[in-house]
């Protein structure tokens, strides 16, 4: 039974995929989610991020102001490795134990992960097939500015940010190219999952 990782970068078409696939009937976990729930109180990485970023990340509530924290690591690259140094390993398990309770609770078809940082993370022993999404440098600003009202320049200084196409494309077993419209995307996906299926046994 397949575990997918699915990755891409900004605005790439991720969440739309995971959607899509979970329409297909794929249980979806994604590692955002995930993510924040490894600091939540009483969680594993709680008490570790607290005692790196101090009492001004604790909201009334107890919880980790989000806000705040990144607030503090925003144009900092030795915090948010702090930051990450102890999330990622947090997420990393708790997604395996995700994974695990899934199958244990009787999840035939193949798992499907969405995580941005995959690569960066070295979350790849994780999963047995990684699937990127690619859209075109234009695709994506144009989406992002109309969708998300970011101008061009920051999506593509964000995009010069992370980890380039070409380098993922290094670590996938397959790749799902979306510069078409919504529905070519879907159509695509009705062929990619029948596959997967096949090789999910
Ligand atoms: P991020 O990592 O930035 O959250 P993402 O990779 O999850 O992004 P999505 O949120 O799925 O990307 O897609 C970015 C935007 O582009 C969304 O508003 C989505 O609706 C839109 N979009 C994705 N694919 C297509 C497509 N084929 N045609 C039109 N719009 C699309």
């Amino acid at each position: 039974m397949l575990t997918i990782g699915l990755t891409g970068g900004i605005g790439s078409g991720k969440s739309t995929v995971a959607q899509i696939l979970g329409e297909f009937g794929a249980p979806i976990l994604d590692a955002d989610k995930v993510a924040h729930t490894t600091y939540a109180p009483g969680a594993s990485a709680y008490d570790a991020v607290i005692a790196a970023f101090g009492a001004q990340v604790v909201a009334g509530n107890r919880t980790i102001d989000r806000k705040q924290l990144g607030a503090i690591v925003f144009g900092n690259p030795e915090r948010l490795n702090q930051l990450t140094s102890i999330v990622w390993p947090a997420t990393r398990e708790s997604i395996r134990r995700n994974v695990a309770e899934l199958r244990a609770s009787g999840a035939k078809l193949p798992i499907v992960v969405e995580a941005a940082i995959l690569i960066e993370a070295n979350w790849q022993p994780l999963f047995d097939e990684i699937w990127l999404v690619r859209a075109s440098r234009e695709q994506v600003v144009t989406r992002i500015e109309s969708q998300r009202g970011l101008k061009p320049a920051e999506t593509e200084a964000r995009i010069r940010a992370q980890l380039s196409d070409e380098e993922r494309s290094k670590h996938a077993t397959l790749v799902i190219q979306n510069n078409g419209s919504l529905d070519e995307l879907r159509e695509l996906l009705k062929t990619v999952w029948a596959e997967a299926l096949k090789r999910n046994g």
